[in-house]
């Protein structure tokens, strides 16, 4: 399954990403990891885009492209990935296309912009294996160390309030364009929250699952939105049925 979570700074796309990686076994490319990755080794590249970073603005596109389509040739992206914070602009959408990528999927997350500026400056990551945590819901166990790995947590300089609101600006202007991009394509999922706490039960997950399988089966995401949208069984096995037998009638 290829497949594309977007969303403002701190909606929960890192959170959900990793569910769904685990369940599904396919990589997470977030390109905001990658990009720290490059910023913290010092490297030329790392010195060429780290002040993007700090302000809150994007890195340029042809930059981020070719990190994709690096990461892209590894061996672990073969049965599929799940883009983090890729893409943000309608280039880098377009940039997609142009590899021949057959997204499967967006999954969006819409959340109101006061709730994002509370939730990322009250987050808190771990900068040794990336775990999130947040002050006030999601603290970790000593409130100063990663549970996962015991590194010490930080604030990313980025989540600072004078910087959210610079990214909040930025995602309105530049990636807010791709939801209207997807839905034209027939590929966005969209979940919109009030307060940005409702995260993925095992329902969605299977949900993702039932998603996957019809998705494979060529059903158009529409149909499959609509099925679950009444989660009605019954008619979800005619759907199948018709499914089935239309792909055996084309094999
Ligand atoms: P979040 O999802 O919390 O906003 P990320 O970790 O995805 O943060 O990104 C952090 C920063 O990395 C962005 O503000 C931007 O400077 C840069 N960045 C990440 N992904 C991209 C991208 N696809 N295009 C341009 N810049 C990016
Ligand atoms: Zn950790």
């Amino acid at each position: 399954m290829k497949m594309i979570l977007l969303g403002p700074p701190g909606c929960g796309k890192g959170t959900h990403g990793k569910r769904i990686s685990s369940r599904y076994d396919i990589p997470i490319i977030s390109t905001g990891d990658i990009i720290r990755v490059a910023v913290s080794s010092g490297s030329a590249l790392g010195e060429q885009v780290k002040g993007y970073m700090a302000s809150g603005n994007l890195v340029p596109d042809d930059i981020v492209i070719a990190l994709v389509k690096d990461r892209l040739t590894q061996d672990d992206c073969k049965n599929g990935f799940i883009f983090d914070g890729f893409p943000r602009t309608v280039p880098q959408a377009e940039a997609i296309d142009a590899m021949g990528i057959c997204v499967d999927m967006v999954l969006s997350i819409e959340l109101p912009d006061q709730v994002i500026v509370n939730r990322v400056t009250s987050r808190r990551v771990c900068p040794s294996c990336s775990a999130g945590y947040d002050v006030n819901d999601n603290p970790s166990r000593d409130g100063v160390t990663c549970d996962m790995c015991g590194a010490t947590l930080i604030q990313r300089e980025d989540d600072k309030a004078e910087i959210v609101e610079n990214r909040l600006k930025v995602y309105h202007e530049k990636t807010a364009p791709l939801v209207a991009y997807y839905e034209e394509q027939g590929l966005l999922h969209p979940h919109r929250s009030e307060t940005g706490y409702r995260l993925y039960s095992i329902d969605d997950i299977c949900n993702l699952n039932v998603i996957r399988a019809l998705r494979e089966l060529d059903m158009p995401l529409s149909e499959i939105r609509a099925y679950l949208d009444r989660r009605s069984p019954g008619e979800l096995v005619e759907l199948l049925e018709r499914r089935v037998v239309r792909w055996r009638g084309e094999s």
